[in-house]
């Protein structure tokens, strides 16, 4: 996936910094924070700020780029939107992990399909993870 190609597919103007961020979330599909991706792309954009860093994300989010998962109220997390899942936290080590939804996609269609127009899906299970499950 190249960032340029997908910024334009966005309709978001690209910059220095739009790139770096968007090449950062292609990377790293880990869910990172605004802290995450400050703290990574500083060293190589020592022009960067955590202010541009929380307005460029909001700015892919406005756009549908980019997915704000909400799932761990301890901290915002940044996805890809270019995939339609959804997200489980263990509450207990604070991993998070996807998983295709093909129901969301169903819901979705049916949705759209009735004339309804949808900003934000989200979709959260909280429990845990198969590790701490066994400890
Ligand atoms: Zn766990």
């Amino acid at each position: 996936m190249d960032a340029y190609e997908l910024l334009v597919q966005y309709q978001i103007k690209p910059s220095v910094q739009r790139l770096a961020v968007m090449k950062f979330l292609i990377k790293n599909r880990n869910y990172p924070t605004a802290e995450d991706i400050y703290t990574a792309l500083f060293p190589q954009i020592p022009t960067l700020s955590k202010t541009t860093v929380y307005n460029t994300l909001k700015l892919f989010v406005d756009h549908g780029a980019v997915r704000m998962i909400t799932i761990d109220e301890r901290s915002t997390r940044f996805d890809l939107s270019t995939h339609q899942c959804g997200y489980f936290l263990c509450k207990q080590c604070g991993a998070i992990f996807d998983f295709q939804n093909e129901a969301a996609s169903q819901d979705l269609a049916f949705l759209v399909g009735k004339g309804h127009q949808i900003a934000e899906t989200h979709y959260y299970y909280k429990g845990l993870c198969e590790k701490c499950a066994q400890a």
